[in-house]
C-alpha cells in the first residue's frame, strides 16, 4: 500500500477518497484553486498544495502543476476523482512518466473508450450488444441524414466526444435533423474540441442501468447495476441498486456482457458500464444495449458500496498498488437496497438554472450518509459543479430505503441559496417511482407537478416573523411589560420576491397572536420552547436579512428594509441583470432598439450552462452595457430599458 496519495480533485469525491485513505493509514495531499484556499478537501488532508486560479483550466486540469506538487511533497501516487483530469490519457501517460501510480486505467483503456463511435466498435466486435445506428467516419450531413433514415426514427444525435448530456439532440421526424444536426455539431465543437457526431436508434421508454465493474488488467468481476433512469436534462438526479424489477437472468446477462467489456480493454480499477434499456416490456435479456464506458469512479458509486459492503476507494487504492482483486466474483453479493439523491444549488422552477451562494447553515440528519465537499459558512462559486451533497439510505427493501430518503431529505438544512431539495423530495413522493416504474422519461412528463411549490403554511410565516423580531428566545418575563407589553409590531417579508402582510400582536410574555395575510396564528411559549397553533417551533437560522425556517425542505425568507423597498419599486423592469457570474457570450440587443417581453437580448455561460436573457417587459434599449467576452458578476447591470412612459 502506498504511504501517501495526491487527490487531483476537489469537493465532495476528494474529501470522500481522503476518507478512504485515512482509513488505511495512507497520507493525503490536496490540490486546490484560489476560490478553494478554505475548502473542505484542504481541511480533510493532511498538506495542502495552492496549484493556480479559480478557473478550471488554472488549477485543476493543471496535469503539470498537479504532477508538480505530488512529487514535491513524495506522494506516490495521483487519484484524479471524477471529471476534471480523470478521463484524460494524455495525464495519465505523464503521470507515469513521472514515476508515480495513476489510480485508475491505463491510458490506453482510457482511449479506447473516450469516443464513444470507437468504443461502439470495439464493443461490437467483443460480441457486447450495442444501440443500433451509425457510428462511422463519414461526417456529411447527407449521408448522417440517410442513416438515420435507414435506423428510423425517432433517432439521437450524439457527440463522439460526449459527456454530462452534452451535445446530444433527440429527433422525432426527418425534418427537424437537419437543424438538430448543425446544433449538436455546434455544441459539441464548442464543449469539447470536436464536432463529430452518431446517430442512434431512440429507444423507448428507456432505462439508463449501469453495471460496476472492477479490474485487475485482466481479468474483472461486476459488483452489479445501479439505476440511473430518473434525469433530467440526460443527467442523473436520483440513483438506487439494485435495479426495480431486475430478474436473475437479466442481471447475469448484463453482468457478464458488462466483464466482457472491461476485459476487452484490459481494464484496471473502477468502471462503468452504461447500458440503456427498453422498459416497454419489462426487463429481457434481448432488451439493453452498450451506451458508453466511464472509465472512472462514478457520482454514483456510493449505492453500490451500501449493498455489496465494499468500499470502492479501498479496492482502488488496493489494486493501484499492485494487490489482485480483493473478491472473486462469487464472493459478491447484494444486501438490501440503496439510494442516493444528489442536492444541488440550483432553482429548479426557473428550469434548474444552477445557483450560487454562501451556505450559512448546513446540516443532514444522521440516518443517511451525506456526501458532501461544503461546510456551513462555505460558498458554492460560479467556477464549479454546484452540488452539494449526496444523501445516501441503504434499507432491507425497496421501500424501506425509499421511505428512509424521503425522511434524510426532509430532515436536510440548507440556507443560503436555493436547492432542488423540495423537487428531490416530491420525487420520493412520485407515486410511479415508489413502485419501481422508472424510465427517463418521468421528470419530464411529471415536472408540472414536481416543481409546484407547495403553499407556504402560515405557521412558517409566523414563526419567520417572530425570528425577524427577534423573539425567538426564551421571552425574559422580567421586562415582560416593557418588551412584551400588549402592542402590534409589524413586520415586512418578502418570500420569492413577494411582500408578504404580516403583523404581530403582543400580548404578554411568551404569548403573541400573528397575522399573516388574514390568518390568525398563535405563538406560545412553554416547556418544550414556542410553538405555533400548537405545533412545535421548526429548526431555523438567520443570516443577515435572510431567514429560513427549517420545514417543508426549507423556506426563505427576506427581512426587507421598509427604506429599500420604496426605493426600488420605481426601476424595476427597466434593468436586465445577470442572475449568477458568468461570461456573457452574445449581447442581441442594440441601443434604440424596440423589443417585446420574451425577445431574448443576451446569453450568459455560468457553471457550464448557457442561459438566456430575456426582455422582462416591452420597451426601448436605452443602453447596452456589456459586449460579448466580458466575465460579469452576480447582478451586474447588462442591458438598461428607457423608464416606461
Ligand atoms: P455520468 O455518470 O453519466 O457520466 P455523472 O453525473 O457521473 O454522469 O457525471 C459525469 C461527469 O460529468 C462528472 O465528472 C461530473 O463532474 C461532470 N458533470 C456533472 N454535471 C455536469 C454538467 N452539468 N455539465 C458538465 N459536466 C458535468
Ligand atoms: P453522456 O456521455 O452525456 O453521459 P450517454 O451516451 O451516456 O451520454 O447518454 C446520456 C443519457 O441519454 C442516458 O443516460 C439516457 O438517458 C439517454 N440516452 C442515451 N442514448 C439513448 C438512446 N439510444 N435512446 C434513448 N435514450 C438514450
Ligand atoms: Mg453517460
Amino acid at each position: 500500500m502506498f504511504d501517501k496519495i495526491l487527490i487531483a480533485n476537489r469537493g465532495e469525491i476528494a474529501v470522500r477518497v481522503a476518507a478512504t485513505a485515512r482509513k488505511l493509514g495512507v497520507k493525503v495531499v490536496a490540490v486546490y484553486s484560489d476560490a478553494d484556499a478554505q475548502a473542505a478537501h484542504v481541511a480533510a488532508a493532511d498538506e495542502a498544495v495552492h496549484i493556480g486560479g479559480s478557473a478550471p483550466a488554472q488549477s485543476y486540469l493543471r496535469g503539470d502543476a498537479i504532477i508538480e506538487a505530488a512529487l514535491a511533497t513524495g506522494a506516490q501516487a495521483i487519484h484524479p476523482g471524477y471529471g476534471f483530469l480523470s478521463e484524460n490519457p494524455g495525464f495519465v501517460d505523464a503521470v507515469e512518466a513521472a514515476g508515480l501510480v495513476f489510480i485508475g486505467p491505463s491510458a490506453s483503456a482510457i482511449r479506447k473508450m473516450g469516443l464513444k463511435d470507437a468504443a461502439k466498435a470495439l464493443m461490437e466486435e467483443a460480441g457486447v450488444p450495442v444501440v443500433p445506428g451509425y457510428h462511422g467516419a463519414n461526417q456529411d450531413p447527407e449521408h448522417l441524414s440517410g442513416a438515420a433514415d435507414a435506423i428510423g426514427y425517432p433517432v439521437l444525435i450524439k457527440a463522439v466526444a460526449g459527456g454530462g448530456g452534452k451535445g446530444m439532440r433527440l429527433v422525432e421526424r426527418p425534418k427537424d435533423f437537419a437543424d438538430a444536426l448543425a446544433s449538436a455539431q455546434g455544441e459539441a465543437r464548442t464543449a469539447f474540441g470536436n464536432p463529430d457526431v452518431l446517430i442512434e436508434k431512440y429507444i423507448q421508454q428507456p432505462r439508463h442501468i449501469e453495471v460496476q465493474v472492477f479490474g485487475d488488467g485482466t481479468s474483472a468481476v461486476h459488483l452489479f447495476e445501479r439505476d440511473c433512469s430518473l434525469q433530467r436534462r440526460h443527467q442523473k438526479v436520483i440513483e438506487e441498486a439494485p435495479a426495480p424489477g431486475m430478474t436473475r437472468e437479466m442481471r447475469a446477462a448484463m453482468g457478464h456482457a458488462a466483464v466482457r467489456a472491461a476485459e476487452a480493454i484490459g481494464y484496471k480499477g473502477a468502471g462503468t458500464i452504461e447500458f440503456i434499456v427498453d422498459g416497454s416490456r419489462g426487463l429481457r435479456t434481448d432488451g439493453f444495449w452498450f451506451m458508453e464506458m466511464n472509465t472512472r469512479l462514478q457520482v454514483e458509486h456510493p449505492v453500490t458500496e451500501a449493498i455489496t459492503g465494499v468500499d470502492l476507494v479501498e479496492w482502488q487504492l488496493r489494486v493501484a498498488s499492485g494487490e489482485g482483486l480483493p473478491k472473486m466474483q462469487d464472493e459478491l453479493t447484494i444486501t438490501g437496497h440503496a439510494f442516493e439523491a444528489r442536492l444541488y444549488a440550483e432553482d429548479v422552477p426557473k428550469g434548474f438554472l444552477p445557483a450560487t451562494g454562501t451556505l450559512s447553515h448546513l446540516a443532514f440528519p444522521a440516518s443517511c450518509r451525506a456526501d458532501s465537499g461544503v461546510r456551513s459558512g462555505d460558498t458554492i462559486s460560479p467556477f464549479y459543479d454546484p452540488m452539494i451533497a449526496k444523501v445516501i439510505t441503504h434499507g432491507a427493501t425497496r421501500e424501506v430505503a425509499l421511505k428512509q430518503l424521503g425522511q434524510a431529505l426532509a430532515g436536510t438544512q440548507v440556507a443560503g441559496t436555493v436547492t432542488n431539495l423540495a423537487f428531490l423530495g416530491a420525487l420520493c413522493a412520485h407515486k410511479g417511482f415508489a413502485a419501481g416504474q422508472v424510465d427517463t422519461g418521468l421528470i419530464g412528463r411529471d415536472l408540472g407537478s414536481l416543481v409546484t411549490a407547495p403553499t407556504v403554511a402560515p405557521q412558517i410565516t409566523a414563526q419567520a416573523a417572530m425570528v425577524a423580531l427577534n423573539l425567538m428566545g426564551k421571552p425574559d418575563w422580567d421586562q415582560g411589560f416593557t418588551l412584551w407589553g400588549a402592542s402590534w409590531r409589524e413586520v415586512l417579508l418578502e418570500r420569492d420576491g413577494e411582500p408578504l402582510d404580516v403583523g404581530v400582536m403582543l400580548r404578554g410574555a411568551g404569548s403573541a397572536l400573528i397575522n399573516v395575510d388574514g390568518l390568525v396564528v398563535e405563538a406560545l411559549y412553554g416547556a418544550s420552547g414556542w410553538s405555533f397553533d400548537g405545533a412545535k417551533a421548526a429548526d431555523w437560522a438567520r443570516s443577515g436579512a435572510v431567514i429560513t425556517v427549517f420545514a417543508d425542505y426549507g423556506v426563505a425568507f427576506h427581512v426587507v428594509d421598509p427604506l429599500d423597498r420604496a426605493a426600488s419599486a420605481g426601476a424595476a423592469g427597466n434593468l436586465i441583470e445577470a442572475p449568477m457570474p458568468g461570461l456573457v457570450k452574445a449581447v442581441f440587443a442594440t441601443a434604440g432598439q424596440q423589443v417585446a417581453a420574451g425577445d431574448r437580448l443576451a446569453i450568459l455561460e455560468a457553471m457550464k450552462m448557457e442561459h438566456s436573457l430575456l426582455a422582462a417587459r416591452d420597451g426601448v434599449v436605452a443602453e447596452v452595457l456589456v459586449a460579448a467576452g466580458s466575465q460579469v458578476e452576480a447582478g451586474a447591470a447588462l442591458i438598461r430599458l428607457e423608464d416606461e412612459e
